[in-house]
């Protein structure tokens, strides 16, 4: 079931930049890049246990209340409160039980007690439960100490949620507990969004594919793997279109067929404007790309453009920028493709277990994890430090402007989970 209503594509000059833009600070693009982009994918209806991870398409209302009726919190006796008083006393216990999933069919009077477990319906002339650690009886009678609070133990229909709730919203990603809260109100299926597809082209002369022989002056291919792996994290659907070398013609077929497989193409290498940076070259051709000088460390231009209808993301080949730029921009710009809206993770705040000292002009991100509620930053801020990456648990963001931080300065640490991986 295809979304009747779908907005209008993204036009060709969507990631045009005002003219004279030099350097682009991270807010500026990130304003740019929500304002321009929009949901690509439609929806469909699925089952609620094939719901996970899915980011929905429409509000979700709660067809019945949580607790549908009153029952009970423990397992003790039902009284009418208007019937007890202050001090010992005892009183009738009825014949029969109210147990969950099989209610108490009678309707009891003031001074009359029923058994009553926990999850089971109130029966009808019940307003208060007292826990039977608190009773003692022979079978007959029950007895036990007043004054009781009236209404204890109960749970009150729809104290948790009613009928008619919204109990989830458009664009969240459906969570475990989000999968109990709808079976709990009835909902048996949901409206979510058609899973974005990413494909993940490398491009590079110099790249083998791990596993292979690697001749002189060739190195593995890493960001392939890398950039496959964090779309499915990330809950996408990641397309494997390939390797492409530094040859124009065979890197057009291969775009060609990523633009037919997916929603969105994640390119990395050949982004800048160099003799073998055949991506750009291609996309410049078509006249649909912008270099977006970014005030990033790492990272280097981002390409951004169209191909045959499809963004394009022209990460960076250093594999350490291309995680950085991916993390940074390339993933709120899937969410907001995916119907998840314009998202950006929350730092935490913690000091630093480090010194250093930036100069202004640009945002830096650097390679971090949390070790006793400390940030540590990996030693080497060389870009092409893989191991950095892995070491890492997450980054530190530093700001635009200038900064000095030494040991117990207050950094904003994103682990890598913030942003979904
Ligand atoms: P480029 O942007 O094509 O000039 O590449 C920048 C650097 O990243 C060069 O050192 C490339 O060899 C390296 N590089 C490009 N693509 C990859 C890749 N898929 N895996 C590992 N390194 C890469
Ligand atoms: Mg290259």
């Amino acid at each position: 079931m295809n979304d009747p209503l779908m907005p209008p594509p993204l036009t060709d000059d969507c990631f045009a930049l005002p003219a004279g833009t030099h350097w682009t600070p991270v807010a500026e693009a990130h304003a740019m890049l929500e304002d321009r982009l929009a949901v690509v994918v439609g929806t469909k209806t699925v089952a609620l246990d094939a719901a996970l991870d899915r980011v929905l398409a429409q509000d979700v209302i709660a067809r019945r209340a949580n607790p549908p009726e009153a029952n009970s919190a423990v397992d003790g006796y039902g009284v009418r409160h208007a019937g007890t008083k202050d001090g010992p006393q005892t009183m009738a216990l009825m014949t029969g039980r109210s147990a969950a999933g099989a209610p108490f069919e009678g309707v009891l009077a003031a001074g009359q007690a029923v058994r009553i477990l926990t999850g089971a319906t109130i029966p009808e002339g019940v307003d208060t439960v007292i826990l039977q650690e608190g009773v003692t009886t022979d079978g007959a009678q029950v007895a036990f100490h007043g004054p009781l609070k009236k209404g204890a133990n109960l749970r009150q229909a729809g104290e948790d949620v009613e009928a008619g709730d919204v109990i989830l919203t458009e664009g969240r990603r459906v969570t475990p507990a989000d999968m109990a809260l709808a079976a709990a109100t009835g909902v048996s299926d949901l409206q979510v969004r058609n899973r974005l597809r990413v494909a993940v082209l490398s491009t590079g002369d110099e790249l083998a594919q791990p596993g292979e022989d690697a001749r002189a002056g060739q190195i593995y291919d890493a960001n392939r793997p890398m950039l496959l792996a964090m779309i499915n994290r990330f809950g996408f659907e990641a397309v494997d279109a390939g390797r492409a070398p530094d040859d124009r013609a065979e890197l057009k077929r291969m775009m060609d067929r990523a633009a037919e497989t997916s929603d969105l193409i994640l390119t990395s290498g050949g982004a800048s404007a160099g003799d073998e940076d055949h991506l750009s070259a291609l996309l410049n051709e078509s006249g649909a790309m912008t270099l977006w000088r970014l005030a990033i460390k790492p990272g280097r231009p981002l390409a951004l453009g169209m191909w045959r209808g499809k963004p394009v993301f022209g990460l960076p080949g250093n594999p350490v920028a291309a995680m950085v730029c991916t993390l940074i921009f390339a993933r709120p710009a899937m969410g907001a493709l995916a119907g998840e809206g314009w998202r950006l993770p929350e730092p935490m705040m913690v000091p630093a277990n480090f010194t250093k000292s930036k100069k202004p002009g640009r945002r830096e991100y650097l390679r971090a994890r949390l070790r006793d509620g400390k940030a540590e930053a990996f030693a080497s801020e060389g870009s092409g430090r893989i191991s950095g990456l892995s070491w890492a648990e997450g980054l530190v963001a530093l700001p635009d402007d200038a900064c000095e931080i030494a040991p117990g300065t207050d950094v904003a640490f994103y682990s890598y989970a913030a942003f979904g991986l």
